[in-house]
């Protein structure tokens, strides 16, 4: 083998090094790509579900479980915090509003009922 062939050998194994380790870079950042957009698909999907499981609205019982004392959104945190709320459907909802049940101040849910008197 003469010295030329050698060094044009050693010259292709090199660019074929370079050539590797830059597609195996780029793959890990694709990777990294995919892996991004799986984790905000999957988060998605989580708040897609919630929101399907999630009531339009709330009433919220008082202690000893018979008076309602809030009217609220299904999606307020002060409802969420009570733990004692069930849900309600929209004709409920204005029932309880007629019925003197107080609006929650947090959520305000008489005013996307457009409840007024
Ligand atoms: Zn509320």
């Amino acid at each position: 083998m003469s010295e030329d062939s050698l060094s044009r050998l050693d010259l292709l194994y090199f660019a074929r090094r370079v050539v590797q380790q830059q597609a195996e870079r780029a793959l890990a950042e694709i990777d990294r790509w995919i892996a991004a957009e799986e984790r905000k698909a999957a988060a998605l999907r989580r708040d897609a579900e919630r929101n399907r499981q999630r009531p339009d609205w709330l009433v919220q019982y008082g202690l000893n479980r018979r008076n309602i004392d809030w009217l609220h959104r299904g999606d307020c945190w002060a409802a969420v915090k009570s733990g004692r709320c069930r849900p309600v459907t929209r004709e409920q909802a204005l029932d309880a509003l007629r019925h003197d049940v107080p609006a929650c101040t947090h959520c305000q849910p008489d005013t996307e009922l457009r409840f007024l008197e």
